[in-house]
């Protein structure tokens, strides 16, 4: 029976609206929130979307070993907390990681029962658009997630199964399948 899914898909791939429905139709999964020194973007809650934290404070907590991974791209740092983890899973909870794939490779490394799920967009061009509607980042920015997306797809072969973001409703029942087919 898994229990600890992993999420990744490169950033503007509608990802994070596949999470949202995935997880309002299993209210069984908890999402676990992530540290991160990024700037919040408008509409964004700390500690629900992510406990934003200092650049200081995320190396107090990796020296402290507080991270079960971390990683740092885009010039920012992003981390899983370990105790979070640790403690759903002994409650017996399942988990869904939101997380980038050197995050995820790693979890995968340390906890081999866990499940990693891709999401692509359905192709570059439309990821670029998608990245542009979004009006939230520069250009200087956009060509940085451009880049992270072309290195996060040649990672997501490793993973265990990938999935094109052609509609949300298709998305979510292509994760809830895999969460079933796992869980046998
Ligand atoms: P955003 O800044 O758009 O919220 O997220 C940027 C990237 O950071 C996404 O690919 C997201 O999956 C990843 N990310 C968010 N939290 C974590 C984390 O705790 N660890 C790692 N490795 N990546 C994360």
């Amino acid at each position: 029976m898994k229990k600890l899914f992993v999420i990744s898909g490169s950033s503007g791939v509608g990802k994070g609206t596949v999470i949202k429905e995935f997880l309002m139709r299993n209210p069984n999964f908890k999402l676990s929130i992530s540290c991160t020194t990024r700037k919040m973007r408008a509409g964004e809650v700390d500690g629900v979307n992510y406990f934003y934290i200092t650049r200081e404070e995320f190396q107090s907590g990796i020296a402290k070993g507080d991270f079960l991974e971390w990683a740092e791209f885009s010039d920012n740092f992003y981390g899983t907390s370990k105790t979070f983890v640790e403690k759903s899973l002994a409650r017996g909870e399942d988990i869904l990681l939101e997380i980038d794939t050197q995050g995820a490779l790693k979890v995968k490394e340390l906890m081999p029962d866990s499940v990693l799920i891709f999401i692509a967009p359905p192709s570059f061009e439309e990821l670029e658009n998608r990245l542009r509607g979004r009006k939230t980042e520069s250009e200087e920015v956009i060509q940085k997630r451009l880049n992270q997306a072309a290195r996060e797809r040649e990672a997501s072969k490793k993973y265990d199964y990938v999935i094109v973001n052609d509609t949300i409703s298709e998305a979510v029942k292509r994760i809830e399948a895999i969460v079933l087919e796992s869980s046998k």
